[in-house]
């Protein structure tokens, strides 16, 4: 059986315990950008806040890009949420290749050119990527300038995030 399959399985036996509670309009406080990596998707444990309270918006890598900043404004503008936070963590996988690498493979393995996607946004040092995903969406004219954005990585080993300060001000 797939796991799609069984997915399917588990969710006929889940729903009938599933607490509605929470089927109204989401009116979540504060959004968090994080990557797509299975060990961020506790994170919301890791920073005791609760689901309902989070538009939790993922991405391989914590890609601030055209996709992400559209959720970030329907999240601020529309849902209500008032702060950013922006999680990168370290061993990311996109730190293990470079663009151009991965796209000369995939040419290679596929003789394709294909337009898109651009960029796969790898990078090599998590805290230098998160001040530019921060510097990305602080700049951006639709995000209110009165909502706080902030950016952390994440220590996978320890559960500890450690906030990223502007390059200006760590001097
Ligand atoms: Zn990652």
């Amino acid at each position: 059986m797939s796991i799609i399959d069984q997915a399917l399985a588990a969710n006929a036996t889940a729903s009938a315990s599933y607490d509605a509670s929470h089927s109204g309009p989401p009116k979540p406080k504060i959004a968090i950008v994080t990557c797509a990596d299975p060990r961020l998707s506790g994170i919301l444990r890791l920073l005791g806040l609760d689901e309902p309270d989070v538009d939790l918006i993922r991405n391989v890598g914590t890609v601030i890009d055209d996709d992400t900043i559209r959720s970030l404004v329907i999240s601020t503008r529309l849902l209500g949420t008032q702060e950013i936070m922006i999680i990168n963590h370290d061993g990311c996988g996109m730190t293990t290749f470079t663009d151009a690498e991965f796209e000369a493979r995939l040419r290679s393995e596929s003789s394709e050119w294909p337009i898109a996607p651009a960029r796969f946004f790898s990078f090599t040092d998590p805290v230098a990527n998160t001040r530019e995903q921060v510097r990305k969406t602080r700049s951006h004219p639709w995000i209110a300038a009165e909502v706080p954005v902030r950016g952390f990585v994440l220590d996978v080993g320890t559960g500890l995030l450690t906030e990223v300060t502007d390059a200006a001000e760590a001097g």
